[in-house]
């Protein structure tokens, strides 16, 4: 009795525990939409650029000429540099509109209020600059910690991540690696990262191969990250 006993307790202790803390934490953290969806979300990070126009006029004329819904994270940082853009893509009814910390901050080498800080940069400047309610957010890098997840829902953000990653930034890699790449990955419910700062390279061309070929050939549609989520199909 007395030799089984704290087996036992272990056993119950690691069945209770065991589930409990990642699941809190990975329950908020959003990475793609519902399997049984036949939707994308093509989704464009707008990270501070130090050099270089920071925005890619020729893939938002694409989109916006293709009717194509799209979902872009703004940071502060970026934003304060592109007004003009910032009110330009707000105005395109199929495009959602979320954040991407204030100056793309490390997240997990912050304090809570500093992550609290760098979260609700760009939400108070889209709010009070733009009138817009931000909804989204995706962490700089995709780095975050349980502080960052709690944080955001504390704000009540929903925490955007992603399950394809595009390589879009990588200079070594070829327009068609990017498409080889997405042809294995993208399936129903995928959230693909990419990036509309200029700094993406052969976006453009990927989208179009998306848009052309790899999404209709499987039936699937870009959809928001929010209408994804919901499996909402947009009205033509
Ligand atoms: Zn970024």
């Amino acid at each position: 009795m007395l030799s089984y006993f704290p087996h036992m307790l272990c056993l119950i202790l690691a069945v209770l525990l065991a589930p409990v803390m990642p699941s809190v934490t990975q329950a908020q953290v959003i990475k793609s939409g519902p399997p049984s969806c036949p939707g994308v979300a093509l989704t464009f990070d707008l990270c501070p650029v130090r050099n270089g126009a920071g925005y890619d006029q020729a893939l938002i004329d694409y989109l916006i000429e293709q009717k194509i819904p799209a979902t872009f994270f703004m940071s502060g940082k970026w934003m304060t540099k592109h007004d003009r853009q910032v009110r330009a893509l707000l105005e395109i009814p199929f495009f959602e509109v979320g954040t991407h910390g204030d100056v793309h901050a490390h997240m997990p080498l912050h304090s809570a209020d500093e992550q609290k800080q760098e979260m609700l940069g760009p939400v108070r400047l889209l709010k009070s600059q733009y009138g817009h309610e931000a909804m989204l957010f995706r962490p700089p890098y995709g780095e975050f910690d349980d502080v960052t997840v709690n944080v955001a829902r504390a704000l009540g953000l929903q925490f955007i991540l992603w399950n394809v990653v595009s390589g879009d930034p990588d200079p070594t890699i070829t327009a068609l690696q990017i498409e080889a790449h997405l042809k294995r990955a993208v399936k129903r419910g995928s959230v693909i990262v990419m990036h509309a700062n200029g700094k993406g390279r052969h976006t453009h061309e990927v989208v179009q191969d998306l848009h052309q070929h790899l999404l209709p050939q499987r039936n699937l549609t870009a959809m928001t990250v929010s209408d994804l989520l919901a499996c909402r199909q947009a009205a033509p």
